[in-house]
C-alpha cells in the first residue's frame, strides 16, 4: 500500500495528518510513505524528520502517484488528488454536512471517501477519534484564549497591595471540549460552573470540582440521543434554560461555550441581551464559531465588543495547538488504519459497522445514509 499525506490546502490548517512517529509507524505495517514537502512545516515538524522516518519526501505533483490511501486533516482539494489509484482511499475530516460538494467530485473521481469525524463512538473506536482528540485541544486553548484577553487574573492573589478576586468562569455544553475547559479554568484558579442539556454531565461537572447549573422540573430533559450527542430541546425546556441562563450569566466574568449538535447549526444559547447584562470586561468565547456560533454577534477570528463585553471565537481552534492537534490527529489515523490492517491482503479491509459509518462515497456515488437520507 501506498499511502500519501497531503500539506494543507485551506486557509490557516496548520495540522499535519501524519508525523514521522507515525509514518515510521505506518511502514512498520508493510505500506511505503509519500510525505508532500513543506507538509509538517506549521506543525514543527521538518522534511528531514518524515525523511528520517522513512518517507519520501515528494513534491506536491507527485505526493498522490499511485497512492492507495491519501491522508489529510482536511479533506484535499481534487486536483491534490491526481495520479492517486482508482478506489484510493481519502481518510480525513471531511466536513461531510460543510463541503457537500467536495464530496461529490471524490464519488465522480471515484475515490471511496472516509469521513473520519462520522467515526462511531463505540469503545473500540475511542482510539481513532479525531472530534475526540481535537475537541479536547480546543477546550483548553479557549480558556487560555480567553485568559489572555480578560483584563483580569483568574486565580484569587492576596498581595500586599491588597487582593485580587478569582474569576468567575461558565462553561455551557460539557462534552470533551467542555470537559477540558472545566478542568484547565480550574488549574489557573478560577471558580467554575457548568452546564448542558443532558443530564449525565451533571457528576461529571461535579467530579472536576464545578457546579452544576441545571434546568429542573422540566419534562423530557434527558436531552441524550445515539452515540452520546445532544438532542434539539423541546420549547418548554429551551425557554427554562433561556431564564436560568439570563441570571447566571450576569455574574459571570468568563463563559466558554461548546454546544454543538451533530448535523445542525448549533444551538443559539447567548442572546444580545443576556451580553448586555454581564460585567464591561468580561469575555466570552465561541468555540462552537465555526458550526455558526452560540453566541448572538460573535465572529471567527475576530475580536467583536458589544455592551463592553469581548466575543471571540476561532475558525479552526486546534490548529491553534499545531504540534499537539498533529500528533493526536495523526495517531487516531494510525489507530483507524492498523486496527483495520489484514496482514494477509497487506491492506486494510473495514468491518461493517465502522465502513458503513464512514463511508461517505464508492464506485462513483454517495453512499453515506446521513447524506442521502
Ligand atoms: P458535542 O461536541 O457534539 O457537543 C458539545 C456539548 O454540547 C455536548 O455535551 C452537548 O450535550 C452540549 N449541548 C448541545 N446542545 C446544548 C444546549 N442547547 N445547551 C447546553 N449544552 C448543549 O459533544 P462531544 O464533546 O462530542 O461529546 C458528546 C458525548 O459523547 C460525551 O458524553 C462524550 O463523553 C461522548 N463521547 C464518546 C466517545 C466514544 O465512546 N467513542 C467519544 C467521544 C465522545
Amino acid at each position: 500500500q501506498r499511502i500519501a499525506v497531503l500539506k494543507e490546502r485551506t486557509a490557516g490548517e496548520t495540522r499535519v495528518a501524519a508525523t514521522p512517529e507515525t509514518v515510521k509507524k505506518l511502514i512498520g505495517l508493510g505500506a511505503s510513505v509519500a510525505v508532500e514537502q513543506g507538509a509538517g512545516l506549521t506543525a514543527s515538524v521538518s522534511d528531514a524528520e518524515y525523511a528520517a522516518a522513512g518517507a519520501d519526501v515528494v513534491s506536491a505533483d507527485a505526493v498522490a502517484k499511485d497512492a492507495d490511501i491519501v491522508m489529510g486533516v482536511q479533506g484535499p482539494d481534487p486536483v491534490q488528488l491526481s495520479g492517486a489509484k482508482p478506489g484510493a482511499w481519502i481518510v480525513a475530516g471531511l466536513d461531510p454536512f460543510g463541503r457537500r460538494e467536495r464530496i461529490d467530485s471524490y464519488a465522480s473521481g471515484g475515490y471511496e471517501a472516509l469521513a473520519m469525524e462520522f467515526m462511531p463512538r463505540i469503545t473500540r473506536a475511542q482510539s481513532m477519534d479525531i472530534l475526540s482528540s481535537q475537541s479536547n485541544l480546543s477546550g483548553y486553548k479557549a480558556v487560555l484564549a480567553a485568559a489572555d484577553t480578560y483584563g483580569r487574573a483568574f486565580p484569587m492573589m492576596m498581595t500586599a497591595a491588597g487582593t485580587v478576586t478569582a474569576a468567575k468562569v461558565f462553561v455551557m455544553g460539557v462534552g470533551v471540549a467542555g470537559l477540558q475547559a472545566i478542568a484547565t479554568a480550574k488549574r489557573l484558579g478560577a471558580q467554575v460552573s457548568a452546564t448542558d442539556v443532558r443530564s449525565a454531565t451533571r457528576e461529571q461537572i461535579q467530579s472536576l470540582g464545578a457546579k452544576p447549573i441545571f434546568v429542573e422540573n422540566v419534562e423530557g430533559i434527558e436531552g441524550e440521543g445515539s452515540g452520546g450527542y445532544a438532542t434539539e430541546m423541546s420549547d418548554e425546556y429551551k425557554k427554562a434554560q433561556a431564564e436560568l441562563v439570563s441570571s447566571h450569566i450576569a455574574k459571570q466574568d468568563i463563559v466558554i461555550t461548546t454546544a454543538l449538535i451533530p448535523g445542525r447549526p448549533a444551538p443559539r444559547l447567548i442572546t444580545d441581551a443576556q451580553i448586555a447584562s454581564m460585567k464591561p470586561g468580561s469575555v466570552i468565547f465561541d468555540l462552537a464559531v465555526p458550526q455558526g456560533g452560540n453566541v448572538e454577534g460573535s465572529v471567527a477570528d475576530e475580536l467583536v465588543e458589544k455592551h463592553g463585553v469581548k466575543l471571540i471565537g476561532f475558525s479552526n481552534t486546534p490548529a491553534h495547538l499545531a504540534a499537539d492537534a498533529s500528533a493526536l490527529f495523526a495517531r487516531n489515523l494510525f489507530n483507524f488504519l492498523s486496527a483495520f490492517w489484514d496482514k494477509e491482503a497487506g491492506k486494510p479491509i473495514l468491518d461493517e459497522e465502522i465502513g458503513d459509518a464512514i463511508r461517505l462515497t464508492k464506485d462513483g456515488k454517495v453512499v453515506n445514509e446521513r447524506l442521502l437520507g
